[in-house]
């Protein structure tokens, strides 16, 4: 699969021919007067801003006029969207991009992705949609194929207001150490389970030690994970690994979990976020909605038809 950037016309096919208003989510058209909406023409950046919609009837005739090369709207709403005044809330969400993941088990280089690195952000995904309804009761909650990875929103309204937000980004992604690491429920199970995310893809290059004890962590991956996983004190109980390779090793996968969520997107309630059934014109890819996270498909869900005409 090539993730080829689109042209122009190709951008006008796929407004003119494939693009629905139905395929806009109900969380966004349900409060459209609202949001703010941005939009990049040409590919050089989202110049157009502060735009406003009354209907989405008039939002798709905008779009059906001039077939943007991207466009996103605020996770914030607004009394008076064009001067984004008057905050009234904003969408809790979570951005995990797979060309940004730190660890991953392909050979992608910086900025690329493939398939294996899609599957695996979606694996996070998983994870954090786990901690989000089981741990903080999360009911409204969106995913969303960005493009290049996943958007999480969650639209309940006793989050909308939470201004400060790091500590939930902390706790969905385990990269603050727990007081207690082995408790069975709450934080300390979420911060297991996301060590066992991550050290299950590291690789030799991702591990700073000296070669023998590299070599141990590797050879003795499915143990350690199990232990910690079962809850067992001991997972790291090897020659030559004391209380300080523990910690460090520990505050090293904390660290890349802090990287697993871009957390500007999730602190920064300003933010704009590509709006879902339009097309990541970068990639040639459609930014859509997934109703059932176990069937999507990305190389076959979110490709636009003129990518599988491309060929023909
Ligand atoms: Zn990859």
């Amino acid at each position: 699969m090539e993730f080829k950037e689109a042209s122009l016309r190709e951008r006008k096919i796929y407004y003119h021919e494939e693009w629905k208003e139905n395929d806009v989510p109900q969380f966004i058209i349900d409060r459209i007067t609202e949001r703010e909406f941005a939009f990049d023409h040409d590919g050089n950046g989202y110049n157009d801003r502060y735009k406003a919609f009354d209907t989405i009837g008039s939002f798709s005739d905008f779009l059906i006029k001039n077939f943007p090369y991207a466009v996103c709207t605020s996770v914030s709403f607004y009394s008076n969207p064009k001067n984004r005044e008057d905050w009234k809330g904003a969408e809790l969400v979570f951005d995990i991009d797979a060309k940004d993941l730190a660890v991953k088990s392909c050979e992608c280089k910086n900025g690329q992705v493939c398939e294996k690195c899609l599957a695996e952000a979606k694996e996070i995904v998983f994870n954090i949609k786990d901690t989000l309804i089981g741990d903080f009761g999360i009911k409204k909650l969106s995913l969303i194929y960005s493009g290049r990875g996943y958007h999480l929103r969650v639209n309940d309204s006793e989050v909308l207001s939470i201004e400060r937000r790091s500590e939930i980004l902390e706790y969905v992604t385990g990269s603050k150490r727990p007081k207690e690491i082995f408790l069975s429920h709450g934080y300390p199970a979420v911060y297991r389970k996301m060590f066992a995310l991550t050290f299950a893809k590291m690789k030799e290059k991702d591990i700073p030690f000296n070669k023998n004890i590299v070599n141990k962590l590797l050879s003795e991956k499915n143990n350690i994970i199990s232990k910690i996983m079962e809850g067992h004190a001991d997972f790291l109980d090897f020659k030559g690994v004391g209380d300080k390779t523990l910690n460090d090793f520990l505050t090293h996968i904390e660290k890349i979990n802090g990287t697993l969520v871009d957390g500007k997107v999730t602190v920064d309630v300003k933010r704009i976020l590509r709006l879902p059934s339009t097309l990541h014109s970068k990639v040639s890819m459609k930014c859509v909605e997934i109703k059932n996270i176990n069937n999507f498909d990305p190389l076959k869900d979110a490709i636009p038809k003129f990518v599988l005409e491309r060929k023909a």
